[in-house]
């Protein structure tokens, strides 16, 4: 096993001839087996191309992407490394329209399996999902969180190390989306699979401990969620000192020598600590 999962190295991707667009602009980076990592970033900042090239849906202008040992510019066979390395979740489910919740999940597994095991193992994964009452269930029988479980189920059916989700969230309402991003989570933890997602709701991203923010076909920072500052404030907020600087108002003493506006920043820097948990 190699130390990542995903590696990529000055990764660049020119669209055009006549005037040239850089969908990425040089992008480097790693993500180790097990991680879940989102990706931000204003529309056209490149974040579909970086995981259609991840991916191996499009090919690199220049640079390289390695993905669980593969080298992708000297794979010999492009089908068999999406089949058995990665899945794959779009905004639209793109489920088969006249196939059953399980008929859609048995598809990527012809070839791989018999008939039996398909069935065993389609009916597995819609449990795993919570979908274990609807698999015979059409996709326009199905709610658009439904369907998008379905597509979650699909992309996992030949357990693959590593799922590429494109704003899996991006047709689902607030509810439903905070609902499938805890899924993708708790596969995450419980399956092992690698999970990078691309989102715009900050929310969203806000669930993983780590997420790239791009601009203009780079990745110009990463936020890591959870960090010891925010710890420490959560700790902060729940310890005696915290409590009591939170109840003071006007007329009680916190003990510390604050001026009013010192202490009306202090108390909004505990409540957001509060809130973030
Ligand atoms: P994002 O997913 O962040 O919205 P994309 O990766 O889809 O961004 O696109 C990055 C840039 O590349 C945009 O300027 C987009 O218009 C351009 N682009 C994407 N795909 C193509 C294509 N097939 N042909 C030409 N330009 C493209
Ligand atoms: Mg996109």
């Amino acid at each position: 096993m190699t130390e990542w999962l995903i590696e990529t190295v000055d990764l660049t991707k020119v669209y055009g001839d006549g005037a040239e667009i850089r969908a990425l602009d040089g992008v480097s980076m790693q993500v180790g087996h097990g991680e879940l990592v989102t990706v931000m970033g204003p529309s056209g900042s490149g974040k579909s191309t970086l995981l259609n090239l991840i991916g191996a849906l499009d090919q690199p202008t220049s640079g390289r992407v390695i993905v669980n040992g593969h080298d992708l510019a000297a794979l010999d066979d492009v089908d068999a490394f999406r089949a058995e390395t990665v899945g794959f979740i779009f905004q639209l489910h793109n489920l088969l329209p006249t196939l059953t919740a399980r008929e859609n999940l048995e598809v990527p597994m012809m070839g791989h399996l018999e008939s039996a095991e398909r069935r065993i193992r389609s009916e597995e994964l819609l449990r795993l999902v919570d979908l274990g009452d609807r698999m015979d269930h059409l996709p326009n029988q199905l709610s658009g969180g439904q369907r998008q479980r379905v597509a979650v189920a699909r992309a996992l059916a030949n357990r693959p190390p590593l799922v590429l989700a494109d704003e899996p969230t991006g047709s689902l309402d607030t509810q439903a989306g905070r609902s499938l991003m805890g899924l993708l989570k708790d596969l995450n933890a419980t399956q092992g699979t690698t999970f990078l997602v691309v989102t715009h709701d900050l929310a969203v991203a806000r669930q993983t401990s780590r997420v790239l923010v791009m601009e203009d076909g780079r990745i110009v920072r990463e936020d890591h969620i959870g960090s010891p500052l925010e710890e420490d404030l959560k700790m902060w907020r729940h310890s005696e000192l915290g409590e009591r600087i939170l109840e003071a108002d006007g007329g009680t003493d916190t003990g510390l020598s604050l001026t009013k506006s010192q202490r009306a920043a202090l108390q909004e820097l505990l409540r957001s600590a509060e809130e973030s948990r």
